[in-house]
Formats: C-alpha cells, sequence, structure tokens
C-alpha cells in the first residue's frame, strides 16, 4: 500500500491531489476518539443539534460553486449536475436537521396498577460509512446527515476517486461547530479500512453504499461483533413503456434517469421494456435525442455526458455491447468512444441498442455506463415477469395513462423505489432503497433516522 491516493481529472487524466493514505494506528485512533465522543455528543440537545446541522447545511451552500467544482474535477460529472448534488446533498442536513426534533418514544399502558411502562430512543453510538464515488456529497449527507441528528458520532471512508469533496464537507462540519471528533474522515483502500472498520468493538453501525459483492462481505464481517447494517447496494432498473403511455413524455423521462452522471448511478434506467406496439416510435425518438447529447469535460458549460470514473468501468461497458451486438442487438445510437488510455480518459457517447433479448450481459449485469438497451413485451404479466427477472430490486419506472395498468405494475414489480410517469423519484423527505440484493434499510424520510437508533424500555413499578 502507498502512502498517497493520486486523485485524477477522469475528464482528462490529468492530477487533481494527492492525499495522504491513513495508516492503520491512525484509523483507529480516529475510531477511539469517535467512541470516546459518544457520551458527550448523545447529550446535546435535539435542538442544539439540529442548529448545528442546520449551520453546517449553509456554510456548504456558502461555498457551493467550490463544491461543485471539486466534485467535477474528481469525479467528472458536468458542473451543472455538480451544483444539482450539492443542493441534493444539503436537503439531506436541512431534512434530518428538523428530524432531530422529533425522536419520540411512547408511554404503554401497564397489565399492573403499580407499574408504568416508557419507551424512548436513543442513539445507537459510533457509525462508520463508507461512500462510493459516483455521489460523492450527497451518499455522505444521506449518512451523516440522520446519524449526527440521532446523537451518533460519524466517521467516513469515501471512494479513493472521490475524496476531496469529502474532506471539504467535514471541513465545513468543524467550521459549522460539530466537534471534530464527532465527524471525521478517513482516507485508504476499501479492503484495508473496511476491515478495520468491521472489527472495531467502538463502531456499532456500518452504513455503506456501493456494489452489491462488497455489501454481502461487510455484512459477513459484521457479524462478527453484531453491528447494525445499512446497505445501498446495486440495482438494474427496469423501465417499462405501455402501449398507452404518452412517448414523448416516457423518452424525455428516460433520456434524464439514463443518462444522468453518463449513466453511472445505481438508479439508471438498465432494462428498458417496450410495448411491442410503440417500440419503433420510442426507440427512435429516443436514438434521436441520445445522439443529440454533448459528450465533454463537465466543466464545459455545455457538457450533458462527462467521462466514465475509470479504465475498469469503461471496459465493463464496452464488453456488454460488443456481447450485445454480437448476440443480435441492433445500434440505434452511439457505440461510439474517446478514449486516451496513457492519459488515463475514458468517454462512451450515449448507446442505444434494439432487439435486447435476455441471454445478453446487459439484461442481467449493471452496466454503470450510457447504454439504453431496448426490449419488448406483449402483456403486462411479460413485463412484470422480465422486470423481476434480476437479483436486484432497488428502482424501477412505468409510464402508463392508464391507472388499472399502473396499479398493477405497482402492485407486481418487487422494488423499493417505483416511478409512475416519473424518471427522477429522489429526494431527503422519501425512504429510498431496495429489495433482494440491492440492499437493507432506507436511507432518508422518516424511516432514515430509525437505523441510528435503539429502542430501550423502562418498566417502573411499585406505586
Ligand atoms: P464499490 O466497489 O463497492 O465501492 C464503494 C465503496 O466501497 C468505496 O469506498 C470502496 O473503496 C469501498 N470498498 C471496496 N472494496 C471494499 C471492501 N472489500 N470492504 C469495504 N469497502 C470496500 O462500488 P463502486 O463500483 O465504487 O460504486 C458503484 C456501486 O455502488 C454500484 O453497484 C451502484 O449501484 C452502487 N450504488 C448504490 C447506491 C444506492 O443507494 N443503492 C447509490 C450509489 C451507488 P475504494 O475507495 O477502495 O474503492
Amino acid at each position: 500500500m502507498g502512502h498517497t491516493i493520486t486523485v485524477k481529472n477522469p475528464a482528462t487524466g490529468q492530477l487533481v491531489q494527492e492525499v495522504k493514505i491513513n495508516s492503520e494506528e491512525e484509523i483507529k485512533v480516529a475510531i477511539k476518539t469517535g467512541h470516546d465522543s459518544f457520551r458527550e455528543w448523545s447529550k446535546v440537545n435535539a435542538h442544539e443539534r439540529s442548529r448545528l446541522l442546520t449551520s453546517w447545511s449553509r456554510i456548504v451552500q456558502e461555498h457551493k460553486e467550490e463544491i461543485a467544482e471539486i466534485m467535477t474535477l474528481e469525479n467528472g460529472k458536468p458542473l451543472a449536475e455538480s451544483l444539482g448534488e450539492v443542493d441534493y446533498a444539503t436537503s439531506y442536513i436541512d431534512w434530518y436537521a428538523e428530524e432531530a426534533k422529533r425522536i419520540y418514544g411512547r408511554t404503554v399502558p401497564a397489565s399492573s396498577e403499580t407499574k408504568r411502562i416508557i419507551v424512548s430512543k436513543q442513539p445507537i453510538g459510533l457509525v462508520a460509512a463508507i461512500t462510493p464515488w459516483n455521489f460523492p456529497a450527497a451518499m455522505m449527507t444521506r449518512k451523516a446527515a440522520p446519524a449526527l441528528a440521532a446523537g451518533c458520532p460519524f466517521i467516513v471512508k469515501p471512494a479513493v476517486e472521490t475524496p476531496l469533496t469529502t474532506m471539504r464537507l467535514v471541513e465545513f462540519a468543524h467550521e459549522a461547530g460539530i466537534p471534530t471528533d464527532v465527524i471525521q474522515y478517513v482516507n485508504g483502500p476499501g479492503s484495508v479500512v473496511g476491515n478495520i472498520f468491521t472489527s472495531s468493538e467502538y463502531i456499532r453501525k456500518i452504513t455503506f453504499t456501493g456494489s452489491t459483492p462488497v455489501g454481502k462481505n461487510l455484512i459477513k464481517a459484521s457479524a462478527e461483533t453484531v453491528k447494525h447494517v445499512t446497505m445501498e447496494l446495486g440495482g438494474h432498473a427496469p423501465l417499462i413503456v405501455a402501449e398507452d403511455a404518452d412517448i414523448d413524455f416516457a423518452v424525455k423521462q428516460t433520456l434524464a434517469t439514463k443518462f444522468r452522471n453518463a449513466g453511472q448511478t445505481c438508479v439508471c434506467a438498465n432494462r428498458i421494456i417496450v410495448h411491442e406496439n410503440v417500440v419503433e416510435a420510442f426507440s427512435t425518438k429516443l436514438a434521436n435525442e441520445a445522439s443529440q447529447l454533448i459528450v465533454g469535460n463537465g466543466l464545459d458549460k455545455d457538457t450533458q455526458i462527462g467521462p466514465i470514473i475509470n479504465e475498469k468501468g469503461f471496459d465493463k461497458i464496452v464488453a456488454q455491447i460488443n456481447d450485445a451486438v454480437h448476440k443480435g442487438a441492433e445500434v440505434l445510437a452511439g457505440n461510439q468512444y474517446k478514449v486516451d488510455k496513457e492519459k488515463g480518459y475514458f468517454y462512451v457517447y450515449p448507446t442505444v441498442l434494439a432487439n435486447v433479448t435476455s441471454n445478453m450481459d446487459i439484461m442481467k449485469e449493471e452496466t454503470f455506463g450510457p447504454v439504453a438497451p431496448i426490449t419488448t413485451f406483449k402483456t403486462l404479466e411479460e413485463a412484470v415477469e422480465i422486470a423481476n427477472s434480476t437479483p436486484y430490486g432497488l428502482a424501477a419506472y412505468f409510464f402508463t395513462n392508464n391507472y388499472k395498468t399502473g396499479t398493477y405494475l405497482h402492485d407486481h414489480l418487487d422494488f423499493g423505489i417505483i416511478g409512475w410517469n416519473d424518471g427522477a423519484p429522489s429526494g431527503a423527505h422519501i425512504p429510498f432503497g431496495g429489495m433482494k440484493e440491492s440492499g437493507l434499510g432506507r436511507e432518508g424520510g422518516i424511516e432514515g433516522i430509525e437505523p441510528y437508533l435503539e429502542t430501550k424500555y423502562l418498566s417502573i413499578g411499585n406505586f
């Protein structure tokens, strides 16, 4: 293991910054420091914790342009998307600043006249988070804000590709007055830091956003000390276009959900399932719109599609396209690339594939790239069967103006997040999370603070 992480701009391959990797000893000290801050932080009253979170959000907003530029430099996403992500990230802080004041217990009628029963909630203790590179700000605040609001100290390890956004966000939290031992970051490779986190007796909860295989390992490793876990894992979202759908609207929404962040989001539509009577109209329009999207450096103001995060991600996308084409898919747009392996940048032009079948890798594996594979269905039962034929269960979308079709699809799709005529169903106020191998637990909404709380019950006798 080297001593630094080299953060590179995926748009150009140029060095952005060298970041120190923390030693095992330093990480263990950070964990102990976080643990030691628990009693004091948990006693800070909820209104004060709320006030501190609100100050943090305000300071981040005051530095919105700076954070957005850091994000575009290390992640590659277009600046407009980075600015949007800063708002998305602070919306979680704002939401949980309010929820801090609404952590309620209850009284329970006793079975004897001599007893009183009180149920209360208390913070679970030190929380460790591991976050991915695709939403460097929002995936961090979606965890930090409810943890801090609940009264838990928080320590985060960001992805090696994108540590800078997290580091700045933590600095802003300290500037807001949240104690330095209550919110901390450490840097290093996931496998190393993950082991230190899961084997620590001081950490009571692991909250992770990333791939399903890594999530499974973290769940196993957390069992050793029976830690709480929240897992936001991979997805393979179906998007169903019914025969009666408003095709222009469905195309617009598909573009938004498919090509945001160059298709590198866990809720990206990954299997587009269109009724056979409207597939021609839908595919032609989607291909036409997709081929007009502007690909380039996220710092250029016209850019709509940035680079792929790294060579590994790029190779996976190209392999899926080649596999599909080899097995009979038709390229309606894209399948073009701009690559400089030596400099280290990799762009994939928005690609639309028709005649996609279930034996193609793209219908089974998460793509994480700007590729829209289209397949067809005849009956709603068939659409549901295709949609549910995956171990994932994060997001699903469907487009229909028929309430019976919509209700049927809602009832039968095994996914945690459903967008009905809505390609952007996320928000701080909703419970985000997946079924099946897409995860455990929810983030956001009133559900998002619960995983940071223990239930304690008190029975008072001898009245
Ligand atoms: P990843 O490889 O699982 O990495 C995510 C984080 O886990 C990084 O910080 C990484 O560290 C760390 N990590 C890697 N190996 C580890 C190990 N053995 N133990 C502990 N931590 C480890 O995922 P990715 O490819 O970067 O991110 C994309 C994935 O995230 C996709 O599957 C996507 O669907 C999922 N995702 C899910 C959601 C959601 O809300 N459900 C949101 C966004 C993304 P390094 O720095 O060393 O890489």
